[in-house]
């Protein structure tokens, strides 16, 4: 049987520039790494068999249906603006219209050059593919707003980097792939008339009940503030959160140097091209302030009056600090059994990280282990964990039931970076076991099965990644 995609294509319909229509590269011998049934199956798909899925997830074969395109956007990078950007590895081949009534995109990355490719080849190696695969797939599991994975395919084709390496593309989902530097690049050129039907078809895709221009920044920057916490109650870090990379519809999005945490430090980098410690793990509520200020400054133009919308937009990227530290002590309050956090709090929280950077300990595993009763086995200071242990069970003692609060909070594994870099040197030499296997384990984060022990502990000191590489 033939793959058949349900596709419902409205992207593709919008006039004035927003893309370039581009067929994918046909891989010369594409195999079949791994598929998503589950996600398939939410998303309509009539799956065909692994050969044919082979061929539609690599670019070979355009299904029917599909209308592929590269699209525009431009971006700051690192706090410079760049004009130009656009999908240069990426083909949206689509849309669909999931079981639950969502629009999702339907991407491949990875399937060659676009007008859009500047230097580069359009291509992606087995590397960066299977690590998005099972980060994204991870930060869904964890209940953390993400582009999904549905495929990964072997392109059979060696791609060049600093040598040769194998070829590969994902397919990825997502509410849409609409950015912040989306809305920058019609904004900074002037064209007001593309601005405003952009601004209308995003606010109808994403928040249709948003009011005005005003209205639907405010929901932006909703969503942002929801998703930053929530990346900082798991310990991740993002690594490249420029313009570009900020999704409309808040989602996470672009795992290039991603990393979770093991030893807990707030000012922790693991980007090899992060040299000023931008996106560091503490300063990712500023950045996504500063990222909801450039959509601001695209928005402005769609105002009846500038003077007023920059002094309202103003007031209201000042409200996103108050915004974003409340969601971080819902989440963070949670992750030591407090449903509904109140006065003092925050500081107990900031107690115990305060203790948990001075001890270097793993920002995963302690708070596991106070879900289980006690963390003072993580912590170097046994009678500073004592004073607070005792002040956290007094104040636990008005709680309901912290430790289902906890266990909800707390996972017990994520993916760790040595276990990925691990899966990934397994998967060059040809064994995909360890991805399957992490792929499987991830996708129950909070429960671990006995055997999947050892995927939970810490890096040794030979295993330890001290830094990640953007994922081309
Ligand atoms: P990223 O670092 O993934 O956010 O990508 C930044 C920009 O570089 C985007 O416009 C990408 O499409 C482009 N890009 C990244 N890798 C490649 C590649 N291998 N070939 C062409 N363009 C690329
Ligand atoms: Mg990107």
């Amino acid at each position: 049987m033939k793959t058949q995609i349900p596709f419902d294509n409205s992207f593709a319909a919008l006039k004035g520039g927003f893309f370039t229509s581009q067929a994918p590269e046909v891989a010369p011998e594409p195999s079949l790494l791994a598929y998503n049934d589950a996600l398939g199956t939410e998303l309509g798909i009539e799956k065909g068999d692994a050969r044919d899925l082979s061929a539609i997830f690599s670019g070979a074969d355009v299904p029917s249906g599909a209308e592929p395109l590269a699209q525009l956007y431009a971006g700051h990078q690192f706090g410079s603006y760049n004009p130009q950007l656009g999908d240069g590895r990426a083909i949206l081949l689509g849309e669909v219209i999931d079981t639950k009534g969502n629009r999702r995109d339907i991407q491949l990355k990875g399937s060659g050059r676009t007008p859009y490719s500047r230097g580069g080849d359009g291509k992606a190696w087995l590397g960066p593919i299977l690590r998005e695969y099972v980060v994204s797939e991870a930060m869904h599991a964890l209940g953390i707003p993400t582009t999904r994975a549905l495929a990964a395919v072997a392109t059979g084709e060696q791609v060049y980097r600093e040598t040769a390496l194998p070829g590969a593309v994902l397919t990825r989902i997502a509410a849409s792939h609409i950015r912040v530097g989306t809305f920058q690049i019609f904004a900074a050129r002037g064209q007001i008339e593309q601005l405003q039907t952009l601004f209308e078809y995003t606010r109808t895709r994403h928040y249709p009940v948003a009011d005005g221009v005003e209205g639907f920044l405010q929901a932006v920057m909703e969503a942002q503030c929801k998703l930053i916490p929530a990346w900082m109650g798991v310990g991740f870090i993002h690594g490249v959160m420029n313009t570009d990379n900020c999704q409309i519809a808040g989602e996470t999005i672009d795992y290039g140097p991603c990393a979770f945490m093991d030893g807990f430090a707030t000012d922790r980098v693991f980007s090899s091209i992060d040299r000023g410690a931008r996106y560091s793990y503490g300063n990712q509520p500023d950045i996504v302030i500063w990222n909801m200020a450039q959509l601001a400054t695209a928005l402005v133009p769609l105002m009846p009056n500038a003077d007023a919308a920059v002094t309202r937009f103003t007031e209201m990227l000042h409200g996103m600090k108050d915004k974003l530290r409340a969601e971080w002590l819902l989440v963070f309050a949670a992750k030591i059994g407090i449903a509904a956090p109140r006065e003092g709090d925050g500081p107990l929280i900031a107690d115990l990280l305060d203790m948990m950077e001075t001890s270097g300990a793993d920002f995963t595993n302690t708070f596991h282990a106070l879900t289980q009763g006690s963390a003072k086995d993580q912590v170097i200071d046994q009678s500073a964990y004592q004073a607070w242990h005792d002040k956290w069970q007094t104040r636990l003692a008005t709680e309901n039931d912290p430790t289902a609060v906890m266990a909800r909070a707390n996972p017990a594994i994520i993916p760790r970076n040595h276990r990925i870099e691990q899966m990934i040197e397994a998967a060059v030499q040809g064994d995909f076991a360890p991805f399957h296997r992490l792929t499987a384990a991830l996708a129950t984060p909070f429960d671990v099965a006995e055997q999947d022990e050892d995927l939970t502990r810490p890096p040794s000191e030979q295993e330890i990644v001290p830094a990640t590489f953007c994922g081309t």
